[in-house]
């Protein structure tokens, strides 16, 4: 097998996967195979502990890969949570437990923050990613492979038929 039909850097993969975590899917490619995502290898576009088990793969090939929360979204940081009051929360959103929302730091940082418990006018948020502290388990498959054209790689995303 050649060196050009093996998932490596530099090349572009595109991937059917189904994504569960705590044994419920939270993420999947369509069934049918209609609309793999397409990411160059090495470039960062994906998290590092999927693009390490899916270097060697070839065209056609099913994995199964399991990442660690160091190797994925990183670890849930017990210092991220914060206190909100009911009436931070514009008027179409009405905080819940699970309530997701966009918030902004001071520092101009966008958070996906969840609402974790409410007391009184008081929302408790964890500004953690959702899928920070848990462990990924992926169903992958590729299904198609190329090397990158060297504008793609300049570029750091991947280009369609008509260019971007
Ligand atoms: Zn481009």
């Amino acid at each position: 097998m050649s060196e050009q039909e093996l998932v490596r850097e530099g090349m572009v993969v595109s991937l059917d996967y189904v994504l569960t975590v705590e044994g419920n899917e939270v993420d999947a490619t369509p069934a049918d195979g209609s609309d793999p995502i397409q990411f160059i290898l090495g470039q960062g576009q994906i998290i590092p502990g999927l693009e390490k088990a899916l270097a060697g793969m070839t065209i056609g090939e099913s994995k199964k890969i399991s990442v660690e929360p160091a190797e994925a979204y990183g670890l849930s940081d017990p210092e991220a949570f914060m206190t909100l009051q009911k009436g931070d929360f514009p008027e179409e959103i009405t905080p819940q437990v699970g309530t997701m929302f966009e918030f902004h730091d001071q520092g101009g940082h966008v958070h996906l923050a969840t609402v974790v418990s409410l007391k009184g006018e008081d929302v408790n948020v964890d500004l953690n990613h959702p899928l920070a502290g848990k462990t990924l388990s992926f169903d992958v498959k590729v299904v198609a492979l190329r090397p990158a054209s060297e504008e793609e790689l300049a570029h750091g995303h991947v280009h369609g038929a008509g260019g971007h």
